[in-house]
């Protein structure tokens, strides 16, 4: 069993709950996209240009983004170049089908199976400042702690003491050891502390929060850099993951620091959060088809188990379910 298969829901409820969930976090994005395309597709037969102008303007007003947004409408004027009369109607069905093989052609990165999992393992968090980044990290720790997993976290955000409070309170919320100095002391030296004392204490899972602070990418990539080197003296190879959180509800912004960050720092995995409560749903269909980097897990809300892995498949079923 892999390391995250914790994250997926064996239990039917658990499972049946998860897909109710992940489908009212996306009500607002659902429903502002389709009742765009059903106005505009009122009346007509057959997918002509217009329809198609249309859908394209509402995939960009969804926060597919354009690039995105552009092979979608070419593989749907495809299909309907190949399968003449194709209907309004269809064009849902197909616009469904459509998004979720780009998607899967191209992100086939399997990070589920890690076959051989580092004790600890080390798991380096980054983002900019409000993004969820500690609430993230909350309930990564939470599902890992439900396992029986040993959590140890990092209070790598040391730009002022609330940061530090609040990884704590989810520290004792979720049953996971916290790991702090001083505010204003060296990052690095916070991730050397919670890491070696991981590795002491024989715990399996260590994670460290970081400040988004930084007002250039210089200064980010020196911290970053700085924080990652202090890791792999302890273990090499550490950390094993460096996930990125970015706040579906910015839109653009979102894509714009994940471009950002990953051009500054090795990212291996993204977390989208704030789903809930957002049309920008769009968001994650963009991100996980514009970028090399596996979205792995999504945010739907503020509490300890609002966090879902990242399922194409269930996500683009979701994004279009017309039957509620
Ligand atoms: P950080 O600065 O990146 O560490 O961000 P925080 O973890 O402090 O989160 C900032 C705010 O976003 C907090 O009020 C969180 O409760 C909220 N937040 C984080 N993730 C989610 C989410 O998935 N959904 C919603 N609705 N709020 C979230
Ligand atoms: P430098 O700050 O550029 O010299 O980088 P180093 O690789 O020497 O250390 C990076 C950070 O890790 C420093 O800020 C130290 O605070 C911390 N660090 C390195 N070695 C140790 C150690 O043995 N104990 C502790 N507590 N921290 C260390
Ligand atoms: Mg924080």
């Amino acid at each position: 069993m892999g390391l995250f298969d914790i994250f997926k829901s064996t239990k039917p409820d658990t499972a049946k709950q998860d897909r109710e969930k992940l489908e009212k976090s996306l009500e607002k994005s659902r429903e502002s996209m389709l009742s765009r395309l059903t106005r505009s597709v009122v009346g007509k037969s057959t997918v002509d240009e217009d329809v198609l102008d249309e859908l394209e303007e509402v995939l960009v007003e969804a926060d597919v983004g354009v690039p995105t947004t552009l092979k979608i409408i070419h593989r749907i004027e495809e299909r309907v170049k190949r399968d003449k009369f194709l209907n309004t109607s269809q064009l849902y069905a197909l616009l469904k089908e459509e998004i979720v093989s780009l998607l899967e052609e191209e992100s086939n990165i399997d990070i589920f199976n890690n076959q051989e999992v580092p004790k600890p393992y080390v798991i380096l968090v980054v983002g900019v400042n409000g993004v969820g980044k500690t609430t993230t990290i909350g309930k990564i720790a939470h599902k890992f702690v439900q396992s029986g997993k040993k959590v140890v976290l990092g209070a790598g955000d040391t730009f002022r003491a609330a940061a530090v409070d609040q990884l704590k309170i989810w520290g004792t919320r979720v049953g996971a050891r916290v790991v702090s100095q001083k505010m204003g002391s060296d990052p690095a030296s916070v991730a050397y502390d919670t890491l070696s004392s991981a590795m002491a204490g024989g715990e399996d899972i260590c994670i460290i929060d970081t400040a988004g602070r930084l007002h250039n990418k210089v200064n980010l990539m020196n911290e970053l850099t700085k924080i990652k080197t202090t890791l792999s003296k302890l273990i090499p190879g550490a950390p094993h993951e460096v996930l990125l959180v970015v706040d579906a509800s910015t839109g653009q912004n979102a894509f714009e620091q994940a471009k950002q960050f990953s051009s500054a720092t090795q990212v291996s995995a993204l977390a989208i959060t704030k789903l809930d409560g957002t049309a920008k749903g769009g968001v994650v269909i963009g991100i996980s088809d514009q970028f090399n980097i596996p979205v792995k897990y999504i945010g739907v809300g503020e509490g300890m188990d609002d966090l879902q892995l990242f399922d194409r498949m269930e996500f683009v079923n979701s994004f279009f379910n017309l039957d509620r």
